[in-house]
């Protein structure tokens, strides 16, 4: 009878034992290594560069659609497949980076050929910015939804005709819901935290 007790405290003990141990090997595992030296001062640069950044960059009104690190170039009007002219912003960056809503808004989610897994933001006022070749949608977001301006829409990727392409969002801008103008000077002012 003794020795039964025994053995089962035992193994109580085990099974805490290992109970406790799961713990630790989640805190190993979810902990990243320090990428430079203790009080290096590029620690801060350093976690501004990790995939999506710190959170999207506000300012105003305006958030940038992307998060960081990216990189962009003005390609408004450059030739595309079928004769078409470039209609967007390609702001390449790491598949998985969050995207934000540019302003608050209501959502349609799309999808087509071209655009892959794709997105509208219109605003209150009728503008409206299109998101294309996202690698998938905020957990939960709906055609209908209303978001914020900064609010997590989706992430970076390379659906539709992008996807020979490194991955990247491509952005339009469409002020009052008419045709295209060049989104470039949009992203450029509220990536770098200033209202156009
Ligand atoms: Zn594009």
């Amino acid at each position: 009878m003794k020795l039964l007790l025994m053995a089962a405290a035992a193994g109580v003990l085990m099974a805490g034992g290992l109970l406790l141990i799961a713990p630790v090997v989640i805190l190993a595992a979810t902990v990243a290594p320090p990428s430079g030296a203790v009080g290096d001062t590029s620690d801060a640069l350093a976690a501004d560069r990790t995939a999506g950044g710190p959170g999207p960059v506000i300012a105003g009104d305006v958030a940038c659609p992307i998060g960081r690190p990216h990189h962009f170039t003005d390609t408004w009007g450059a030739p595309r497949s079928g004769g078409r002219a470039h209609q967007g912003v390609d702001i390449f960056a790491d598949t998985g980076v969050p995207l934000y809503a540019y302003r608050a808004g209501t959502v349609r989610l799309t999808s087509s050929r071209l655009g892959g897994i794709s997105l509208w933001i219109t605003s209150e006022g009728g503008d409206r910015y299109y998101y294309a070749h996202l690698s998938g949608y905020a957990p939960g977001l709906q055609t209908g939804s209303r978001v914020e301006v900064g609010d997590l829409v989706g992430f970076n990727g390379n659906t539709g005709n992008a996807r020979a392409t490194p991955p990247h969002l491509h952005w339009e801008v469409h002020p009052g819901g008419g045709p295209a103008v060049n989104p470039t000077p949009y992203a450029s002012a509220a990536c770098r935290g200033a209202t156009p």
